[in-house]
């Protein structure tokens, strides 16, 4: 259930929309893509100063469970527009066998397999698809590698829009199946998320539909920030030193890092410490990693990108210079994974705490180990592993 605020507080307390390269202002109330004027994502910009004064950092776990208590912070303006399968406030577990094992005292895991369609996908497309609703879209189109096909297919099945999905043939058949008995129209492209957000594209332009392609509008991130503030309240309003996860088209990245900043500008942490973000990606397409070693601004496309992390094969993100910037900024690292590595880390989380991690999940302990040897991490620090979906969608 999600709850109206008392009397003379804002649902929401977005103010407007800003280009994240060029700066160039854009409306919240109207219906925007990403920046014109460069071809960069744009961010939400909320009224930090007002919100600070109408609510205390403590009031959000007062509310029903969910991604929506975080509401003030999000860009919906009515919660009659929310549209909901129960998304978030995913568990964060300790990983005591595993930390023991590697020697480190205090490891966890953000576990965000329980989300609505088996992914942290549904925290993104949950908000896009509400906020898209509630400024007049009725169909929807999506380029993916999987998962944010079959969030976006369900969230579009519960809000009454129409969905049409363009992914690779050879995407894992829970995501096909998923998204087809959710209503989609599905279209299986002979290539890669590349080649389906081409095609995605034309058809988006031809027909007028709205295209949720990651960061080609700005409210899928606006979504994925939640599990900052989740972290954040669950480490006693401090942040983790460590945050180590996978990435593909970034929002994850880009919404942990914008959501710390929020916090920060609100004064409700408790020091100014910020994680150090590790970006992990798979030996067979890690355009992020061969960036960040080179100390570059963008990311080169990848050629002949393959892995068993469906998620992670994204030859190149719309967002990678931001990404590239949260990661410096940061002081973060990247680092790239081989496949094995990957199926040896599915096998130890199940093995060792009982997750049955997607192989992306899985990819954060894989970077872990190596880390760890690598001394990149203390044995005190606390780190988070991020799980971002279930391995029960990767079944053949
Ligand atoms: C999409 C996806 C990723 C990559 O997420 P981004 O936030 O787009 O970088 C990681 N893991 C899973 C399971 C995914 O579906
Ligand atoms: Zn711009």
């Amino acid at each position: 259930m999600i709850t109206s605020p008392k009397s003379g507080t804002d649902f929401s307390y977005i103010s407007h929309l800003a280009c994240s390269d060029c700066g160039k202002v854009y409306s919240a109330s109207e219906l925007n893509t990403y920046c014109l004027d460069c071809q960069s994502p744009l961010l939400a910009h909320y009224d930090l100063d007002g919100l600070r004064k109408s609510l205390r950092r403590e009031d959000f776990a007062t509310r029903p469970w969910g991604m929506w208590r975080w509401h003030e912070l999000l860009p919906v303006r009515a919660a009659s527009h929310c549209i909901t399968l129960g998304e978030g406030d995913a568990p964060l577990l300790r990983l005591p066998k595993i930390g023991e094992k590697l020697g480190l005292t205090n490891l966890f895991l953000k576990d965000e397999s329980g989300n609505p369609t088996g992914s942290f996908k549904a925290r993104g497309i949950a908000v896009a698809i509400s906020k898209a609703r509630e400024l007049g879209v009725r169909r929807v189109i999506i380029p993916t590698a999987g998962n944010a096909g079959g969030a976006m297919a369900a969230y579009a099945a519960r809000a009454g829009l129409k969905a049409h999905i363009f992914m690779p043939k050879d995407t894992p058949v829970a995501n096909v199946q998923e998204s087809r008995m959710a209503g989609a129209e599905v279209v299986l492209v002979d290539g890669l998320i590349s080649e389906a957000a081409g095609m995605a594209g034309e058809k988006a332009r031809a027909e007028g539909w709205f295209d949720l392609s990651t960061f080609k509008e700005p409210y899928r991130v606006e979504g994925k920030k939640t599990m900052g503030y989740e972290l954040a309240e669950a480490f006693g309003w401090t942040l983790p030193d460590v945050i180590i996860y996978p990435a593909g088209g970034g929002t994850g990245l880009v919404g942990l890092w914008k959501a710390f900043a929020e916090l920060e500008a609100l004064g409700w942490l408790e020091n100014a410490q910020r994680p150090r973000l590790v970006a992990v990606q798979a030996k067979g397409c890690a355009p992020l990693v061969k960036a960040f070693k080179a100390g570059a601004s963008f990311c080169d496309f990848w050629i002949n990108a393959h892995t068993i992390a469906a998620g992670l094969r994204v030859p190149k993100s719309f967002a990678d210079h931001l990404i590239l910037r949260d990661l410096y900024e940061s002081q973060g690292t990247a680092v790239s994974v081989s496949d094995e590595a990957i199926l040896a880390a599915q096998h130890q989380m199940g093995e060792d705490e009982g997750v049955f991690a997607a192989p992306e999940g899985a990819a954060t302990l894989a970077a872990l180990i190596k880390l760890k040897q690598l001394k990149w991490v203390k044995p005190d620090e606390r780190i988070v592993l991020f799980n971002t979906g279930s391995g029960l969608k990767y079944l053949s």
